[in-house]
């Protein structure tokens, strides 16, 4: 039986995914060969490419003016990689400091400029997001991170601001309907919501590139890859064909209105059993609890050994918390089933039982 897969990345995708990417990988196409021993140049790659990338498009609802990208270095390398193509020389930036992410983005921009942190939530564990915050006014751009895969919070709002805005959706892409063209830039590990590790999807308003002043190494030059229709050397071929597989299934389901209904009422399970449940306590603050990272401790640490026997015996895999928190950690992805969000809900019911 295929485990309750709760790990927060690499995670869960959709079974029939899997399926359909693992048959690709010994015959594609009905090629007689495989999807990862074909010229990334063939005709039938070429399609997966532009296949994934139209659906990106699709999804978001994104006007023309904007190219999306299937890059490689993770969106640990985009902390950089943004901050080079959008920083001026002697420029300035604005970051929204909410976790362990944020914060390597602004160490990696601080390296090429001046960065204001215009809010943390570093004083409290990273367990709340700032609000009333000031957005500075003289900056290139402001940089926030829309859900803390870590501590299981997430943004509900974006800042209003004159300047570029980028946002990290690594956790978070995909899973609900949002105005995506008040962003400029976004950028996402595929290993969170869409694929495998091993690519990562940029998506960049094409006006704002090419104004810095600054010369650009061409592997991180986003115009450069985008002049190449997103080919400029050899992409991540298995990475982009299983995320475009996810993005098919997510269209199928009904696109990112259907699928945010469904992580809303999946979320909802587990936040109700959380609060109702007096043996549990959630992380996050109530106000800006994720829909895809739930948080979570128990109220009496002496039921730990109880508690991973349960939700061990009732295979569940990935539960435990970010090295950095402790506690519990459910991440329930676009792909969690419902059922496997009640398996664990069960196993909480059935801690306060033997009670
Ligand atoms: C996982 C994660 C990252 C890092 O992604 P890599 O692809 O491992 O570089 C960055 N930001 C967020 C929000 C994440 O969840």
């Amino acid at each position: 039986m295929k485990k309750h897969n709760f790990s927060a990345g690499p995670c869960i995708l959709p079974q029939e995914v899997l399926k359909k990417a693992s048959e690709a990988v010994v015959n594609f196409n009905g090629l007689n060969l495989s999807l990862i021993e074909i010229s990334h140049r063939s005709k039938d790659f070429i399609e997966v490419m532009e296949t994934a990338r139209s659906l990106v498009k699709e999804l978001l609802e994104l006007p023309a003016g904007y190219s999306v990208l299937f890059l490689q270095g993770g969106a640990s390398l985009e902390f950089l990689m943004s901050a080079y193509n959008l920083m001026k020389v002697d420029g300035k930036a604005a970051y929204l400091d909410t976790g362990a992410w944020s914060s390597k983005a602004i160490k990696e921009a601080q390296a090429l400029g001046e960065v204001t942190i215009m809010g943390s939530s570093k004083d409290k564990g990273f367990n709340y997001i700032p609000k009333n915050y000031t957005v500075p006014t003289d900056v290139d751009f402001v940089h926030v991170t829309s859900n803390n895969t870590i501590y299981g919070t997430q943004l509900k709002e974006f800042p209003k601001t004159d300047a570029l805005l980028v946002c990290d959706m690594s956790s978070d892409i995909f899973s609900k309907k949002i105005d995506f063209t008040q962003f400029d830039l976004i950028y996402a590990g595929a290993q969170k919501n869409m694929g495998p590790a091993g690519t990562t999807l940029v998506i960049v308003k094409d006006e704002i590139l090419g104004k810095t002043g600054r010369k650009i190494p061409a592997m991180l030059d986003y115009k450069v890859h985008i002049d190449k229709d997103s080919m400029f050397n050899t992409p991540p071929v298995f990475p982009v064909y299983v995320s475009m597989l996810t993005l098919q299934w997510v269209k199928k389901l009904g696109g990112l209105e259907a699928i945010e209904k469904l992580n809303e009422a999946k979320a909802a399970i587990l936040y109700d059993e959380i609060d109702r449940n007096p043996l549990f306590k959630g992380y996050a603050a109530v106000e800006d609890r994720s829909l895809m990272n739930v948080t979570f401790n128990l109220t009496d640490d002496s039921k730990q050994a109880a508690f991973d026997k349960l939700w061990n015996d009732a295979g569940i895999s990935g539960l435990k918390g970010h090295r950095s928190v402790g506690g519990y950690r459910a991440s329930i992805y676009n792909a969690m089933p419902i059922e496997s969000i009640q398996v664990l809900v069960d196993a909480m019911i059935k801690l306060e039982e033997q009670a």
